[in-house]
C-alpha cells in the first residue's frame, strides 16, 4: 500500500496569532520571581538543548530569576554540547520545581518524551508547548507547533522576537547549534530561505560556525570512530524490504559500549554514515537502552514516511527522520519494523 505525500494540504498548519498571543501574554504576566522551568525531550540532542537554553537565556534577559532547565534521565549533557551559553540553568529532573508557575517544554512530540517530568504539565501554573513533529500530539496548555519550522529553535526564536528580546551571541550559539542539527548542517529538505535567513542573523552576532561545527558533527573519541567501524561492519542490506525501496540497518548493544568505553550519547550519529547507502531508501539503526530495551533511529531518502512507521510502534518524528522505543529482542524489533514499511511508501 502506498500513502499520499505530505504536502501542503495534509500537513497541519503553525501556530495561530491568537496561539502566539497566548504565549507573549502567558511570559508577560510573569512577576520576576515566577518560577519558571524549562524542559525538554528525553536523550536531548541539538535542537532540544539549544532550544530550551537559549530560550532560557532570553527569559533571564527579561528579568525573569528563578529558571531552571532539566530534561528527563540522568542529567548528563552529551560532550558535543558541554560548551552552550546556559548550561548553568540545568538542574537535575529531581530538583526541578514541583509546580512552576510556567512550564515550557521544547521539541518534545508526546508526553511520554518527557518521561517523569511529564507530571508538571498537571501541576504546573500554565504549559507552553515550542514544538515543531507533525506528531506533536497537542498535549499541554497553549501550543506553539510549527510543522513546517525546521527546528524547535526557529519557533523559539520567533517567540522571543514578539516578546522583544535581542538575539545576543549566547543565544544566538544555542539557537545555532540547534538549527544546524535538526536541518543537518543545512543540508535537509527543511532548509529554506527562511532558515538560512535566521542562520545570518544568528552568525552576525559573532558566532564562528567553523568551531561550532568541528565541536557538533566533527569530533568523536577514537572509540567511537572504532565503534562506528564494527557496527557499519555488520550493517544488512535488504533490498527488497519497504516494497523494495530497501533497507539497510544495523545496531549496537550495551556490551559494544563498554567494550569501546563510550556512553550511549555517541551512537547518536551512527544513522549518518548508514544512511547514506544508495541501495536503500529506509536506513535504521537499532541502540540497546537496557535489557530488552532499543532506542530506534530511521530515516528515509524520500520514498518511505518513517514517521508512519515510528508512530505505529509508538514513537514519533518527521516524515524522513523518525524514532521509536522498541521492547524486545532485536530481531523482534527490526521484524516490527519490516512490518510495517510496506505500508509507508509514499505514492511517486
Ligand atoms: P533520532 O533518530 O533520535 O535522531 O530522532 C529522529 C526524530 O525522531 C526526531 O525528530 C525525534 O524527536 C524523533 N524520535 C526519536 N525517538 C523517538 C521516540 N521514542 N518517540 C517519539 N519521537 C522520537
Ligand atoms: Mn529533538
Ligand atoms: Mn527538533
Amino acid at each position: 500500500m502506498t500513502v499520499a505525500a505530505e504536502g501542503a494540504d495534509d500537513t497541519p498548519g503553525g501556530p495561530t496569532e491568537a496561539d502566539w498571543a497566548a504565549a507573549v501574554a502567558a511570559i508577560r504576566r510573569l512577576p520576576a520571581d515566577a518560577r519558571v522551568l524549562l524542559i525538554c525531550h528525553v536523550n536531548p540532542d541539538g535542537d532540544a538543548l539549544g532550544s530550551m537554553l537559549g530560550f532560557g537565556l532570553g527569559l533571564r534577559r527579561l528579568g525573569l530569576r528563578r529558571l531552571q532547565a532539566t530534561f528527563p534521565g540522568p542529567p548528563e549533557v552529551p560532550e558535543p554540547f558541554r560548551w552552550l551559553p546556559g548550561l548553568d540553568l540545568l538542574v537535575p529532573q529531581d530538583a526541578a520545581y514541583p509546580d512552576p508557575d510556567l512550564l515550557i517544554c521544547f521539541d518534545a512530540s508526546s508526553e511520554s518524551r518527557l518521561g517523569d517530568l511529564a507530571d508538571r504539565l498537571g501541576s504546573a501554573g500554565a504549559a507552553l508547548v515550542l514544538d515543531h513533529h507533525p506528531s506533536n500530539t497537542g498535549f499541554g496548555g497553549i501550543h506553539l507547533v510549527d510543522p513546517h519550522a525546521a527546528a524547535t529553535s526557529v519557533v523559539a526564536a520567533e517567540l522571543l522576537d514578539r516578546l522583544g528580546v535581542p538575539l545576543d551571541a549566547e543565544i544566538a550559539a544555542c539557537f545555532y547549534v540547534a538549527l544546524s542539527t535538526d536541518t543537518g548542517s543545512f543540508r535537509f529538505e527543511a532548509t529554506t530561505p527562511a532558515v538560512h535567513e535566521l542562520a545570518a542573523r544568528l552568525l552576525a552576532t559573532g558566532l564562528r560556525p567553523g568551531e561550532i561545527s568541528q565541536r557538533i558533527f566533527d569530533t568523536r573519541p577514537f572509540g567511537a570512530v572504532r565503534l562506528f567501524g564494527e557496527a557499519l561492519g555488520r550493517a544488512r542490506l535488504e533490498p527488497g524490504a519497504a516494497g523494495g525501496r530497501g533497507l539497510v540497518w544495523t545496531y549496537a548493544t550495551l556490551d559494544d559500549l563498554a567494550r569501546y568505553d563510550q556512553p550511549p550519547h555517541v551512537l547518536d550519529a551512527l544513522i549518518d554514515p548508514v544512511r547514506c547507502t544508495a541501495e536503500a531508501d529506509v536506513s535504521c539503526v537499532v541502540k540497546q537502552a537496557a535489557v530488552g530495551e532499543w532506542s530506534v533511529s530511521l530515516r528515509s531518502r524520500g520514498a518511505v514516511d518513517v514517521s508512519r512507521v515510528a508512530v505505529a510502534l509508538g514513537g514519533g518524528g518527521h516524515r524522513l527522520a523518525a524514532g521509536f522505543t522498541g521492547r524486545g529482542s532485536l530481531a523482534e524489533v527490526v521484524d516490527r519494523i519490516r512490518a510495517e514499511l510496506d505500508g509507508a511508501v509514499l505514492a511517486a
